[in-house]
């Protein structure tokens, strides 16, 4: 823990005791810290606290919280270098693209921070001369969520900032994995001026309780889930019973397709951006490639090229662009999709290799056929498999045939190429001519089994508030 700079940010940690959770270092599987492991009626205390402090919370005016918020995006960014040091040495990836992370998981406080004022309902004209109606926005109440370690600030920031904009108060139960961000990334709330009963952040050693408590509790109202469609598929069960507002950000099997009248360096460039972030360990990560076969060699031997310039290591040392993965379990995995996509017929052009650690080198496959399993399978590493397609019919039946619709990129030049493509991809979200497509303005999302809900952009923070409709008589 000595490589913190910062150890006011990390107050939560505790020392190593049997209940105490132990977070890792991937790169070096060391031990960092220990944070507590709360017990269930714990939790359930906490929710009581919560949904006290949300009532006050709610009584502020919008431009209260703003100016909180605010005041919380200022020391985000002033503590960034911290923070990125804290993630990198939970999470794995390399300390720039952490930097990158926490001033992308900033942008959400800054931006909800604006939205909060803009919470408007409408005037509606009366279908009859003696009523006037109306409708106002009002904060759910008390709005729960459980994140994934391969985002530890952005997928908390994306959900907490609205949430607070809005009215609500917050639980996040992070990934045990990386909650030493969430942590961090609380305290700065707090010095901020959230109330700490507003903002709560639980673990516990087993998350299917917490899972169980913050599912089933009546005074949730809310609950916000980022993770495997699996996992999201049984809380979304768990949430019927007491009839929650939910979003889901689930699962992705991104295409990434190259037509043949695409830049290809351009091509090159957002491919290796999209599909090699965080180890490839992100949900809207270019997960297959579909290239055109009139110019599938030279994007191979371009791709290729760039690829094999990569520094795969410790992410705290400078120019190292791949870090280690999660864990040995996501390890074996990526190294079991490469050995069994051989055994189909694919071909191992670059990489392929097991490092040692948690490190696999990037690795990119080609003679790659729509009826191998690696096309069908959320891949979640360094492993870039490659098909060829001959037209455009050929290739919209082949992106599409997936239970996911999170994120899909393309790159062509032609105007009607682009348009009538990107309106028949079954996505949430369609990248052209571009690699890197999340921002805080933007509406992110996934259809299909990649969930529903919008994150970010003017639809953000209606997941945290319901209309209500008036309707005055006597007129
Ligand atoms: P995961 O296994 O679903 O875990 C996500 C979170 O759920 C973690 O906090 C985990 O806790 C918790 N959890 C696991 N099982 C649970 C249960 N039965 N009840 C309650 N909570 C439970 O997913 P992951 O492997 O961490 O993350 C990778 C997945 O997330 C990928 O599928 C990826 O595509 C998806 N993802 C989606 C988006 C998006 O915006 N659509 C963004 C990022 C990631 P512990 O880890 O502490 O066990």
């Amino acid at each position: 823990m000595d490589q913190i700079v910062n150890k006011t940010l990390l107050q939560s940690t505790c020392d190593s005791s049997e209940d105490a959770i132990a977070v890792l270092n991937p790169a070096t599987n060391e031990v960092l810290a220990y944070i507590p492991s709360v017990p269930t009626e714990g939790i359930v205390g906490q929710i009581e606290k919560s949904k006290k402090a949300q009532k006050a919370w709610q009584e502020r005016s919008a431009s209260e919280r703003s100016i909180i918020l605010k005041r919380w995006y200022d020391l985000v960014v002033e503590n960034s270098d911290d923070l990125a040091r804290i993630m990198t040495l939970e999470q794995g990836k390399p300390l720039q693209e952490a930097k990158g992370e926490v001033m992308y998981g900033a942008s959400f406080i800054q931006w909800f921070a604006e939205e909060a004022k803009r919470t408007y309902g409408d005037t509606i004209p009366s279908p009859t001369s003696n009523k006037r109606l109306m409708t106002i926005k009002q904060p759910v109440g008390v709005a729960a969520a459980i994140t994934p370690w391969n985002f530890p600030i952005a997928m908390i920031t994306r959900k907490a900032a609205p949430a607070l904009a809005a009215g609500c108060s917050f639980i996040i139960k992070p990934a045990n994995q990386t909650p030493l961000s969430a942590y961090a990334v609380a305290e700065l709330a707090y010095q901020a001026g959230v109330p700490r009963d507003l903002l709560i952040v639980v673990n516990n050693h087993s998350s299917v309780s917490v899972g169980d408590i913050l599912c089933t509790h009546n005074d949730i109202k809310k609950l916000s889930f980022t993770g495997s469609t699996q996992v999201g598929s049984h809380l979304l069960k768990q949430t019927a019973e007491t009839i929650k507002k939910t979003s889901m950000e689930l699962g992705g099997n991104a295409p990434f397709i190259v037509f043949d009248d695409a830049d290809i360096d351009a091509a090159v460039k957002g491919a290796v951006a999209s599909k090699f972030r965080n180890a490839g360990q992100t949900c809207v990560c270019a997960n297959r490639f579909y290239v055109q076969e009139t110019v599938y060699d030279e994007f191979v031997k371009k791709f290729a090229a760039a690829v094999s310039e990569m520094k795969v290591g410790n992410g705290t040392e400078p120019g190292v662009e791949i870090g280690p993965l999660i864990d040995a379990k996501a390890k074996d995995s990526v190294l079991s999709y490469i050995e069994t996509a051989k055994s189909q017929g694919a071909k191992v052009i670059l990489g392929g290799e097991d490092l040692g650690g948690l490190f696999v080198s990037p690795t990119i496959l080609t003679e790659v056929t729509q009826d191998m399993d690696i096309v069908q399978t959320e891949l979640f590493g360094p492993i870039a498999p490659i098909i060829r397609f001959k037209d455009d019919d050929e290739l919209v039946i082949k992106a599409n045939d997936t239970i996911y619709g999170l994120a899909s990129y393309f790159y062509t030049n032609k105007l009607n190429r682009a348009f009538t493509i990107a309106e028949k991809l079954e996505y949430g979200m369609v990248g052209i001519n571009e690699g890197i497509i999340s921002n805080e303005v933007a509406p992110f999302g996934g259809v299909k089994q990649s969930g529903f809900g919008r994150e970010g952009a003017k639809q953000g923070i209606d997941e945290y508030l319901n209309i209500k409709y008036l309707c005055f008589g006597g007129f």
